[in-house]
């Protein structure tokens, strides 16, 4: 089994999942983003 390394992508907090491992934890554990997942999107455009 691979796990893979999660990456907060708001402030740069990498950590390992814990089980269960069904789904991606809601928020990161530092800066408590829900979307930490998601890059910020540039402004304007
Ligand atoms: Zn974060």
């Amino acid at each position: 089994m691979e796990l893979k390394e999660l990456k907060c992508l708001r402030c740069g907090h990498q950590w390992w999942p814990r089980p269960p491992l069904d789904k991606p934890p809601v928020r990161c554990p530092v800066c408590q983003s829900a979307a930490w997942q998601i890059p910020r999107k540039p402004k304007g455009g």
